[in-house]
């Protein structure tokens, strides 16, 4: 039995994807959040992959990942940011799991024997998804990825019109966002895509209450009447979404819009108390105060496709709104770094700090590899996250330990595997096992893991404590068999498991700030409480711009 009192927003996109529309639902969840109330963000994806584990950065972005382990849609990380409630596996579906659900209920004989259909069955097993692990929740925001229209989101669409008329007006709010474009040349706004996309949802039953308008300039009055007419929406229901300058303004700009005070009206509530949003307001105030530019270089593969490191980014940013100074990347394609005639300092001149980040297979790492060498004789500050940890084990090992043929068994058959598959290992919940045969998700150690952080140390001071838990994403493992190797020649393991067998940080004592972690600590990194690692990494970037 569900909480009698959660409200449900629903949350569509119309006219054309990539509205924002992962952004706008955690905005509009933090505002509700500044009202006082409980939210949760659910994100429901009409694509046939189970999760998006084993899809392609390139294409999709980002993997998020949860601290109950579960590879979810890039959205979580935005809805986490901007509420930082923790996602968790109940939050995230997409139309191949369930599917995949529902044909495993058919096999088992669930259905004695019943023909099975898209509706009731799969409709049910979505309505199932979006009710489920509701507590003490004041409000659930569902997102329906893809654009209205589409046909893969048919069954999500229905799943949700359905509810509207189970829980009725008082309990369900259908908010479409849609896209207001300005036609430069005629120097005019065009309401006809948002009629047609509202016409299109009307035409499946649903009659949005509030329209998200994304614009690029300010939509008169007379437009946002012409849209709520044609519409069928209370004019003060037409909400602007013009772009910002920075995400961090969206709360506070949803705010003045009134996107708060609708949806309360909408479901009846208390409009007396104003929101509190002086976390917005102070994040605001120190992007406009902020001074100085120091520039981080990121290595990676995905360079052409910069959300597949949307998370990292983020945590950039707040290492810059933590020192009040301002950020700016420098993309570097790992691959150029591996010609031959590249020189490495033109490359990485006039970059403050180095990151290389987690990734995947052999192409494009001796390139990495190569920074890494620059940065750790360079002084240079580095930050290696969990691909980036892993070559900078081997980096030091090749080149300082003399181990020339170190590798890591991802690259293939090797005499000298430093990084190698981990086969076993203790979890809460007893000894797990996988092989190589185990299918590509089911290989990974994935979500939260404790580490203990080794007295004194580097990290030890910037953690300000000894047990730390950070989220997991990776198949290989440093062979901790060598890490007294290592230790005689500098180079710290400061941070273990907690049964001691799996390195999961590393540090440098000589370097002004090198540091290599196993895990993604870029998941846990909010823009009002930026990640300790961050902080700390871009403060060494904006000392290194000082002795320049
Ligand atoms: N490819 C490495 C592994 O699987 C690192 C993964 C990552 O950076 N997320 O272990």
């Amino acid at each position: 039995m569900i909480n009698s009192s959660v409200k449900f927003i629903f949350i569509t996109g119309g006219v054309v994807s990539s509205l924002g529309k992962g952004l706008a639902s955690a905005c509009l969840a933090a505002v509700l959040q500044a009202r006082g109330y409980k939210v949760r963000l659910k994100k429901m994806d009409p694509y046939l992959n189970v999760d998006p584990g084993t899809m392609s950065p390139y294409q999709h972005g980002e993997c998020y990942v949860t601290d109950d382990g579960a590879e979810t849609d890039l959205d979580l990380g935005h809805y986490e940011r901007f509420t930082g409630v923790s996602a968790k596996k109940t939050d995230n579906i997409t139309t191949g799991r369930i599917y995949s659900d529902v044909i495993a209920r058919e096999r088992r004989g669930d259905y004695l024997g019943a023909t099975i259909q898209v509706i009731p069955h799969v409709t049910d097993a979505l309505k199932d998804f979006i009710l489920s692990d509701i507590t003490n929740e004041d409000f659930v925001l569902c997102e329906i990825g893809g654009t209205v229209g589409d046909i893969e989101s048919l069954p999500f669409i229905e799943s949700i019109r359905q509810l509207g008329n189970e829980l009725g007006k008082l309990r369900t709010c259908f908010l479409h966002v849609t896209l207001v474009p300005y036609i430069k040349v005629a120097g005019e706004l065009k309401t006809k895509p948002t009629q047609h996309s509202v016409k299109e949802l009307q035409g499946m039953g649903i009659q949005p209450d509030i329209l998200l308008c994304r614009t690029e300039i300010s939509i008169p009055i007379e437009q946002k009447t012409k849209i709520a007419l044609f519409c069928n929406v209370k004019p003060e229901a037409v909400i602007e979404a013009i772009d910002a300058s920075s995400i961090y303004e969206v709360p506070i700009s949803y705010h003045k819009q009134g996107l708060d005070h609708q949806v309360c009206k909408h479901f009846n509530l208390n409009l007396d108390e104003k929101p509190n949003l002086d976390r917005w307001i102070n994040i605001s105030k120190i992007q406009q105060s902020s001074e100085g530019n120091v520039v981080v270089g990121i290595v990676g593969k995905y360079t052409s496709m910069i959300d597949s490191y949307k998370s990292l980014i983020e945590a950039i940013m707040h290492g810059g709104l933590a020192n009040k100074t301002n950020v700016s990347i420098k993309w570097i394609d790992s691959e150029l770094l591996e010609n031959k005639d590249c020189s490495i300092n033109d490359y990485l001149k006039e970059i403050n700090a180095i990151i290389v980040p987690g990734g995947f297979g052999k192409r494009g790492s001796e390139g990495k590899i190569k920074s890494i060498k620059f940065a750790r004789e360079n002084n240079i500050p580095f930050f290696g996250i969990c691909f980036g940890m892993q070559l900078a084990v081997l980096e030091f090992a090749r080149n300082v330990l003399n181990f020339k043929n170190a590798s890591s068994s991802e690259f293939g058959k090797t005499s000298f595997p430093l990084i190698g598959l981990l086969t076993e290992w203790y979890t809460e919940k007893g000894l797990e096992k996988r092989d190589v045969l185990s299918n590509l998700g089911g290989t990974m150690r994935l979500g939260s893991y404790n580490c203990k952080l080794i007295e004194g140390s580097f990290v030890e001071k910037i953690y300000k404590k000894n047990i730390i838990s950070e989220r997991h994403r990776h198949r290989y493992e440093v062979n901790f068999k060598y890490i007294d190797d290592f230790k005689t020649k500098g180079l710290l393991f400061s941070g273990m498991s907690p049964d001691n067998n799996l390195p999961e940080i590393l540090e440098l004592p000589s370097h002004p700030w090198f540091v290599a972690v196993q895990f993604h600590p870029e998941l846990k990194s909010r823009p009002f409480d930026p990640h300790p690692l961050f902080s700390s990494f871009i403060g060494a970037a904006l000392n290194q711009s000082r002795l320049l």
